[in-house]
């Protein structure tokens, strides 16, 4: 319980628009951050890297799920809203799109992916797109090592929790600069091969 309660209290409480202002402020002084996007399914995962990067203060968490904000609630913590990894995404292609930042996309199956990518150049022009690459693939390791050695400024990373993160966790300290992100289902729901939930069963956090 003590250790629900230390990482519920590590993540982050002041709502999206001040969140995005912190990516903002990391982009623009080339630092880098490494983001999970905290579900009930990655914080009662027992695994001890799981367990090490949701206790490591280098590692920034927000609240994904309306179940994380209302246990925390419960404790007396006050997270004032969720923030999901396709808020994240969404959010950082725009930034990137209106700062002429590059992104790096790994995940998903090819065709998903590849979807995307071609979206990105045609509906965010300013993005200087470094390259993509499916989650299905050969070594992920050194997927990894490539991506860090391009410094992409956004790293945005699709292979499920928490395949996603440990990957990010492993490479993290290697890269100079960059924010890294693991964004589950994203890229489906982006490149249009599967829909969100209707906005109403967003807003009644029921999607
Ligand atoms: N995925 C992948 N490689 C794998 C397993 C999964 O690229 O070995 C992708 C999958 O195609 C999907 C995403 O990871 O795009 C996971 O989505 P899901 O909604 O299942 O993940 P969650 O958001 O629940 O973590």
């Amino acid at each position: 319980m003590n250790q629900v309660k230390k990482i519920l209290n590590r993540i982050y409480k002041y709502g999206k628009d001040s969140f995005y202002e912190e990516v903002k402020k990391a982009l623009k002084n080339k630092e880098k951050k490494f983001i999970i996007t905290v579900n009930p399914e990655i914080m009662m995962n027992d695994d001890d890297v799981v367990q090490k990067m949701l206790n490591d203060k280098n590692v920034s968490l927000v609240p994904d799920g309306i179940s994380i904000v209302k246990a925390a609630r419960n404790l007396g913590i006050d997270i004032k809203e969720r923030i999901t990894g396709v808020d994240l995404a969404d959010e950082l292609l725009n930034i990137a799109n209106n700062c002429h930042y590059s992104l790096y996309l790994l995940g998903a199956k090819k065709e998903v992916v590849k979807t995307l990518a071609q979206k990105i150049e045609s509906d965010y022009p300013n993005i200087n797109l470094l390259g993509f690459q499916d989650g299905y693939g050969n070594d992920k390791d050194k997927d990894m090592e490539k991506i860090i050695k391009l410094k992409p400024d956004i790293v945005l990373i699709a292979l499920g929790v928490p395949m996603q993160e440990k990957l990010i966790y492993k490479h993290f300290n290697k890269a100079k600069k960059g924010i890294f992100i693991g964004v589950g289902g994203t890229f489906d729901c982006l490149s249009g091969s599967k829909k969100r939930a209707p906005k109403i069963f967003i807003k009644l956090n029921l999607e």
